[in-house]
C-alpha cells in the first residue's frame, strides 16, 4: 500500500527521534518544518525499514535519506557503512554537501566517487579511518570495486537516488553489479520521480518488503493561474509592486524575496508606507511564523513578504497574487511559488518583476514552462 500525506498535517523536526547533534544541524540549516517526503520517510528509515519514495528533485528527499543515514552510522566500525548511488556528478556533490552539513556535529566524512576527476584522491579518502559514507555514480563505484579500492562488506545503509534517471542513462546492469557486493541484510532506500516497470523490478529483486511512500503533488493547476511579468527599468521594484497592489480591489498578495535580509527590508518599506503587511522567513520562530500566517489567512494583513520557506506547503485559499519581487532560482521554484495562488480551483495571478539584470535568467525559466508568460506594461 502506498502512503500519502496531505500537506495540512505537517509535523516538526522536534517530533523525530533523532540525536541532539542532528537536530542542531537541522536547525543550523534554518529548516523548521519537514517536507512531506521527510515526514513520511524519516520515521520509517529510522525504524530500519526499506523505503521506496516517489519524490522529485526539490522535495527535500536528500535530507529524508541523509538524516537516518547519519543516525545509522557506528563510529566504532571501520570501512564504508553507507553507499549512496546517484546518476550524475552534480547530484553526488549535492548529496555529499548535504551529508556534510547535516553531520557537522558527528561527521560521517562522505567521499564522492565520480568520474571526470582524478581517482587518486578518492583512493586516499577511502583509506581514511573516518570515511564512513561513499556517494557516487555507478561507473566510478564499479571502477573502485574492480580495483579493490572499495569494499562494501560493511554497508548497512544503501540509497538509490533518482532511480528512474539511472535507468534512463543505462545504469541498471551496473547498479545490479554494485548491489551484489553489498550484504543482504542491509537497509535500502530508493527514490524516484516516476515509477516505471523496471524500477518495480529492482525493488522486487533488491529490497525487503519496503514501505511505498508518495507525496501528493504540490504542483499548481497552471491553467487557473494567470502568469504575467513586468519589466522594471532601473531599480524601482518597490514602486512597481505598489502600483500592482494599488490597482487591485482587495488583493491578498504573497510577495517573494530571495533573502531574509531583502524580505525584512521590503517589509519595513511597505509598513512605513502604510500597508498592512506581514513577514515570513526561516529566521523567524515558529510562533512568529504561525502568527504571521494566521494574520494573512484571516485577511488582517493583505501582503505577506516571504522567502522560499513559504513556497512549499503553504495553503491559504484566498491568495489572489503571488508576486516574484526577486526572480526564483529556477523553474521548479517558480512553479512551487506560483502554486500558492489559485488554490482549490480559484483564479489567481502570478506576477514576476524583471529587473535589467534578470532578463536572461527569466528567459531560461520561461523556456522550461509549459505555458506562456505574458508581458504586461506597468501603468505610467
Ligand atoms: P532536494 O529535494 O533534496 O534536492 O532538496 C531541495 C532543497 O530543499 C535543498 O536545497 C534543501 O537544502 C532544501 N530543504 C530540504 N529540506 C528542507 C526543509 N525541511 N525545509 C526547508 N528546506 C529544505
Amino acid at each position: 500500500m502506498t502512503m500519502t500525506l496531505p500537506e495540512a498535517t505537517r509535523a516538526s523536526f522536534e517530533d523525530f527521534p533523532v540525536s541532539g547533534k542532528v537536530r542542531k544541524a537541522v536547525a543550523d540549516q534554518g529548516w523548521e518544518i519537514p517536507t512531506p517526503i521527510q515526514e513520511l520517510a524519516i520515521p520509517a528509515l529510522l525504524d530500519g525499514e526499506d523505503v521506496v519514495g516517489l519524490a522529485q528533485t526539490g522535495s527535500g528527499k536528500t535530507a529524508a535519506f541523509a538524516i537516518p543515514l547519519i543516525e545509522a552510522m557506528d563510529p566504532k566500525v571501520r570501512g564504508i557503512q553507507a553507499l549512496v548511488i546517484v546518476p550524475t556528478r552534480e547530484l553526488a556533490s549535492q548529496a555529499a554537501t548535504e551529508l556534510k552539513s547535516l553531520s557537522r556535529y558527528n561527521p560521517v566524512h562522505p567521499v564522492v566517487l565520480c568520474g571526470g576527476t582524478s581517482i587518486k584522491p578518492q583512493i586516499n579518502a577511502l583509506r581514511g579511518r573516518s570515511t564512513r559514507v561513499a556517494v557516487g555514480t555507478p561507473g566510478r563505484i564499479l571502477d573502485h570495486l574492480q580495483r579493490g579500492t572499495l569494499r562494501l562488506g560493511s554497508v548497512k545503509y544503501l540509497v538509490l537516488d533518482e532511480a528512474d534517471r539511472m535507468l534512463d542513462m543505462g545504469f541498471a546492469p551496473d547498479v545490479g553489479r554494485i548491489l551484489s557486493h553489498t550484504p543482504d541484510g542491509r537497509q535500502t532506500a530508493l527514490f524516484s520521480a516516476t515509477m516505471p516497470k523496471e524500477i518495480r523490478g529492482i525493488v522486487k529483486c533488491h529490497m525487503r518488503s519496503p514501505r511505498w511512500l508518495s507525496v501528493e503533488s504540490d504542483a499548481p493547476t497552471v491553467d487557473t493561474v494567470e502568469q504575467v511579468y513586468y519589466r522594471v527599468v532601473g531599480r524601482d521594484k518597490t514602486n512597481a509592486l505598489r502600483t500592482i497592489i494599488d490597482g487591485e480591489e482587495n488583493p491578498l498578495a504573497l510577495v517573494f524575496r530571495r533573502t531574509k535580509h531583502g524580505a525584512t527590508k521590503l517589509h519595513r518599506q511597505l509598513e512605513r508606507q502604510g500597508y498592512k503587511v506581514g513577514l515570513l522567513h526561516g529566521g523567524k520562530s515558529q510562533s512568529q511564523r504561525t502568527k504571521a500566517l494566521a494574520a494573512f489567512d484571516g485577511g488582517r494583513t493583505r501582503i505577506l513578504v516571504a522567502t522560499n520557506v513559504a513556497a512549499r506547503g503553504l495553503d491559504i485559499p484566498d491568495v489572489s497574487h503571488v508576486i516574484n519581487y526577486d526572480l526564483p532560482e529556477d523553474a521548479d521554484t517558480y512553479v512551487h511559488r506560483i502554486g500558492r495562488t489559485a488554490r482549490a480551483g480559484k483564479a489567481g495571478v502570478a506576477a514576476t518583476l524583471i529587473g535589467d539584470a534578470e532578463v536572461k535568467e527569466f528567459d531560461k525559466i520561461k523556456r522550461s514552462l509549459p505555458v506562456k508568460v505574458r508581458e504586461v506594461k506597468l501603468p505610467a
